[in-house]
């Protein structure tokens, strides 16, 4: 018989360990508490690694769906544009892989509308509750639900990610509502602006069909602001209907005066490309940046993956690759009859932990060089901020 894998959260971590522990031959069942998972994400990095893993095990084709980029065009708050060789990077969209990576894994294993509540476990067995009143079996439980894991605070109550200092304003549009000049520019460039302690970045991406031809492309923009924790945080991340969030307002929930105060703020501190990059965007959202890694990601037979182990600021493009990373190295570390007493997990933990300190140094010194959460971030480390 195949060992049984319950695995909390059908996003980039959750998926891809789904189909890699399906390619060990695990039996896997994903547990979603959203009805939808498709509102929240942007564009994505196609990192080396990651693709050669999916399309060699015939989980996705992120490179088919992509498209590339290989110069970088700054602009200058002087009005000069800097253009300089970019090392051939191609980008896809959140929606398109994330939907080719579910496909793979097949719906019937995805059950949606279905929220963990506890989890329990000994040496033989993992045993978790669920919302609905009922409870499952299975011989691992992989945690991969994300910055507010429910697992993660059950088992590390003590731990949580701590305010960074500034928030991702983000945005899609369709390449045909922007003006065809302004579009060209985007074409085969990844375009930034710096401007003081802020800055923006733009790049193609596929449309939502997964289509890369000329017209049919999105462009997707990151503006990064400081942003003061309390009042002016909270404000901002409340929703239109009144809810307060913690970490993110989903598209389709911004209220028409944040957004309206934000497109303001836009119009006084970018450029007119990207002025007019925003003025296009139908529906804004926005994401507050965090950092957090876990002391332990290994609990017998429970382990953390993903955002819920580990939160790299977005600089550096690698919070989905890395997501993916954690579930595919994961896959290869439960192969053995007795995974959970032969050391494995143990070494998976310490490899994927150091790869999780030095990712998420790497993001912070360029954030660091952008001016972004510098100053008010040591200030916001003594408050302990709950996701
Ligand atoms: C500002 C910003 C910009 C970013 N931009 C990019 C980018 O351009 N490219 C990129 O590659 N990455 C980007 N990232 C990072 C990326 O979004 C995350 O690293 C990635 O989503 C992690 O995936 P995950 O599966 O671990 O978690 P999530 O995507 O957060 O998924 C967790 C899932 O678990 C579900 N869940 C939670 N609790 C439960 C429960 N109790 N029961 C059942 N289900 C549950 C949730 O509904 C959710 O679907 C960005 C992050 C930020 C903050």
């Amino acid at each position: 018989m195949s060992n049984k894998a319950i695995i909390v959260g059908a996003s980039y971590a959750g998926l891809s360990a789904a189909a890699a522990l399906r390619c060990k031959g695990w039996e896997v069942e994903v547990l979603e508490k959203s009805a939808d998972t498709g509102r929240v994400g942007g564009g994505v990095v196609v990192q080396k690694q990651m693709a050669d893993y999916l399309e060699e095990h015939g989980i996705a084709s992120p490179r088919v769906s992509s498209v590339p980029a290989k110069m970088r065009m700054m602009f200058q708050p002087d009005g000069r544009i800097l253009h300089l060789p970019e090392t051939a990077v191609a980008y896809t969209a959140w929606d398109v892989l994330l939907g080719e990576i579910q496909e793979t894994v097949g719906a019937g294993r995805i059950r949606r509308g279905c929220e963990m509540t506890g989890v329990e476990g000994d040496s033989h067995t993992v045993s978790i509750s669920l919302a609905d009143g009922n409870s499952m079996e299975a011989d691992l439980l992989v945690a991969a639900d994300g910055i507010g894991s429910r697992t993660r605070k059950l088992l590390l109550p003590d731990e949580r990610p701590l305010y960074a200092g500034y928030v991702a304003w983000r945005g899609m549009v369709p390449e045909e509502r922007i003006p065809r000049e302004v579009r060209d520019t985007c074409s085969g460039s990844l375009c930034s602006f710096l401007g003081n302690a802020t800055s923006i970045l733009a790049y193609l991406v596929p449309g939502a069909d997964g289509s890369i031809e000329d017209g049919r492309r999105r462009v997707n923009w990151v503006w990064y602001l400081n942003v003061e924790y309390g009042t002016e945080l909270d404000t901002l991340l409340t929703d239109s209907e009144g809810t307060s969030h913690r970490a993110m307002i989903p598209r389709g929930l911004m209220p028409a005066e944040t957004e309206r105060a934000v497109r303001h703020v836009a119009r006084e501190q970018l450029n007119d490309h990207f002025t007019t990059i925003v003025d296009a965007t139908e529906e804004l959202f926005v994401n507050a940046v965090f950092d957090y890694h876990a002391s332990r990601l290994v609990f017998g037979r429970v382990v953390l993956i993903g955002d819920a182990a580990c939160l790299i600021r977005p600089h550096i493009g690698s919070g989905t690759s890395k997501a993916v990373d954690d579930a595919i190295q994961l896959s290869q570390a439960v192969t053995g009859p007795d995974f959970q007493r032969d050391g494995s997990l143990e070494s998976w933990e310490q490899q994927q932990t150091l790869t999780h300190v030095g990712l998420m140094e790497q993001s912070k010194a360029i954030a660091r060089r952008l001016g972004l959460g510098v100053g008010v971030e040591e200030a916001y480390m003594s408050e302990v901020e709950a996701v």
